[in-house]
């Protein structure tokens, strides 16, 4: 549980992440799904409950915990005095990762498009570059965990494309996503599994098939049971 003064976030959330799945988080504005990649990055504390990743308790374990976690921030703020590699390396040193970066940072900007722009400045960087630049180092490490928040925003088509191309990839090896997303064609054609969050609760969870029957429909894609649980969820207020 997440509360903010007379705001609660989220709120009874139980999320478990197996290898090997990418995981849908699709809600309202406001519904939570920031607060609870943050809390589970350790980025803010939850006001009550427990986050583990791979084992590692987020507050006991925190340098355990973080190196096995990769967290994309909604509006990334990449440093803009930096040159793009620059970038890369500044987060490849505090992970303590430089020995793998030359190889594994190269085809990453390689695969966003993003390697003949290595040695310029941040600043001069597109929006959609900048969140390019900031998905790239979310690969840098080699997590387990990958959370993920709106990390499509302001990608161009094949960018989005390779991008989630490499979500699916590191899940074949055996790491873990869990996407936070309002593009629900995507979620629903890329993630094993779907939360749907509203007012800081699970209201349905599952495949497509389980949330259509959470939302008592026999077909349709999953905008429209996204719809439909969403507006009876606020009707019931
Ligand atoms: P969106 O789809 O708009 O990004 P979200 O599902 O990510 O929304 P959150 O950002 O987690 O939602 O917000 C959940 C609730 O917590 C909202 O009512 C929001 O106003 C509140 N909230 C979020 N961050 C803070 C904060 N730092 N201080 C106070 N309230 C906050």
């Amino acid at each position: 549980m997440k509360r903010y003064r007379e705001t609660t976030a989220v709120d009874g959330l139980s999320i478990t992440l197996q290898p090997g799945e990418v995981v849908g988080l699709v809600g309202p504005n406001g519904a939570g799904k920031t607060t609870a990649l943050r809390c589970i990055s350790g980025v803010v504390r939850p006001t009550d409950g427990r986050i583990r990743v791979v084992g590692y308790d987020v507050r006991a374990h925190e340098r355990e915990a973080k190196q096995r976690l990769a967290f994309l921030a909604e509006l990334p703020n990449p440093y803009e005095l930096l040159t793009v590699w620059e970038h890369m390396q500044f987060v490849a040193i505090a992970y303590g990762t430089e020995d793998i970066l030359k190889d594994r940072g190269e085809e990453i900007l390689h695969r966003l498009r993003l390697l003949d722009r290595r040695n310029d400045l941040v600043l001069t960087l597109s929006k959609g570059m900048k969140q390019k630049l900031a998905a790239a180092c979310a690969f840098i490490h080699d997590a387990k965990v990958y959370l993920l928040d709106e990390p499509l925003m302001g990608m161009d088509p094949k960018g989005q494309r390779e991008f989630l191309e490499m979500v699916r990839e590191t899940a074949s090896g055996g790491g873990a996503a869990l996407v936070s997303t309002h593009i629900l064609d995507t979620a629903e054609r890329v993630c094993d599994r779907i939360l749907v969050l509203s007012r800081g609760r699970i209201i349905a969870e599952g495949g497509l098939d389980e949330i259509r029957h959470r939302a008592a429909l026999d077909g349709g894609r999953l905008e429209d049971a996204f719809l439909t649980l969403t507006e009876s969820e606020e009707t019931a207020e």
